[in-house]
């Protein structure tokens, strides 16, 4: 008889060959456990996602709660379904006056795509400016704007009129012209590695959208609800974005993304043609009740409010001659060593000793630190000590 494993690697699509090909089977709070029962810490909340833990239990209780009332009723934006109408009426609570109309999709890529086209229908522009090292979802659209040109390789042509400009280098700024519909960028650059956008930089990008028109797309789909220390990272920089995107954590742990702007640039999509973003699924009031959920966890228990300590944490804890820089905000941070061969070795070893992390997708000689926000001092310790370990093991 096949092994699990065996039937993953063989009917399950892969996207490398070199799975983790870790196998768990629950998983609660911060850790997760395998089979034999090894608990392992889960240092990179499945990439962004799991920022109050795994199964909190306010989430599971509304997940629950609205499986009794009804899952799927309709195509997005039809019915009056109350877990979207209240989720969307939280979020706009807590953001700024013109981010007030959410647009729930299923996905970071999703919430990348419906941004840029909105953007071109409202501007009626079709220039569009990303970054050098950008991830922002791996669809046609989202993959466009993706700052790497090895990713792309194969998937040509991709959108007409895309160009890229170095994060954080003001003088590429001159780029954004009357023709720009927008720029897409991400507050905190993740996958290129943990890059914060420097506060001048921010407010020049800013001030030069204004100036020519420009809508300025945040995405904050890995640095926001709280992973940086505020709930939403634009606040570190005294700006607002024309459009917010969100994802991964925003669903407690279930799909669930957001574009977000004011009723004025969204009411768009609304006609000539109508219908101009549609999704079936997007909004799933099952998703919805547990991102309220999640949302409510997250300000109630002033979860963020220790953000800035565990970070201090991390970084006090996290000294040794062979790390190079550790990079970031919050509890999303990244560990910088001398080449990928020891970074993988160390990583590897802090799997095998119960701690799950992992490198970047443009940035492999560093080590992702985002655990949930929850995590205790004593367990950041822990997860310190084990990875000093690993170093010391591997950097001989
Ligand atoms: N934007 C950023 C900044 C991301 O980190 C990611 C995923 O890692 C995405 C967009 C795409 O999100 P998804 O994988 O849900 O499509």
């Amino acid at each position: 008889m096949s092994t699990l494993r065996q039937l993953f690697l063989a009917n399950n699509a892969q996207t490398t060959n070199f799975p983790l090909l870790l196998e768990f089977v629950r998983a609660e709070g911060i850790y997760m456990y395998d089979a034999q029962g090894k608990a392992y810490i889960d240092l990179i909340s499945g990439i962004g996602v799991s920022n109050l833990g795994h199964r909190h239990p306010a989430v599971v209780d509304a997940i629950k709660d609205q499986l009794d009332k009804y899952m799927h009723l309709m195509v997005y934006g039809e019915y009056v379904q109350t877990p979207q109408v209240r989720f969307a009426e939280k979020l706009v609570s807590i953001l700024p006056d013109n981010l007030e109309s959410v647009y729930f999709v299923n996905s970071g890529a999703e919430a990348a795509e419906g941004a840029l086209k909105l953007a071109k229908r409202f501007t009626g522009r079709r220039k569009i400016i990303a970054c050098h090292n950008a991830y922002h979802g791996s669809t046609h659209g989202a993959l466009s704007v993706m700052g790497n040109d090895e990713f792309k390789r194969g998937f040509g042509p991709l959108l007409p009129d895309v160009s890229f400009i170095r994060f954080n280098d003001q003088t590429d700024l001159q780029h954004i012209t009357e023709q720009t519909a927008c720029v897409i960028i991400e507050t905190i650059q993740g996958e290129a590695g943990i890059h914060p956008a420097t506060p001048a930089y921010m407010q020049a990008l800013y001030a030069r959208c204004k100036q020519t028109g420009t809508l300025l797309i945040l995405d904050e789909i890995q640095a926001g609800l709280g992973r940086t220390g505020k709930l939403f990272a634009f606040e570190h920089y005294g700006i607002v974005p024309d459009i917010l995107l969100l994802a991964k954590a925003l669903g407690g742990g279930m799909p669930v993304g957001a574009f977000i702007s004011s009723n004025n640039i969204m009411g768009a999509l609304k006609d000539n043609p109508i219908l101009g973003h549609i999704t079936t699924f997007g909004g799933h009031p099952v998703c919805c009740a547990a991102g309220l959920a999640a949302l409510n966890v997250l300000l109630d228990e002033k979860l963020i409010d220790q953000v800035a300590d565990k970070e201090m944490l991390f970084r006090s804890l996290l000294v040794h001659p062979a790390i190079k820089a550790v990079r970031g905000k919050g509890l999303m941070l990244a560990v910088e060593f001398e080449n990928f061969e020891l970074n993988k070795k160390i990583i590897d070893c802090c799997i095998e000793n119960g701690i799950v992390t992992d490198w970047f997708l443009h940035c492999s000689n560093a080590m992702r630190i985002a655990p949930p926000l929850i995590i205790s001092h004593d367990d950041i310790k822990k997860s310190c000590d084990i990875i000093i370990k690993c170093i010391n093991q591997c950097s001989q």
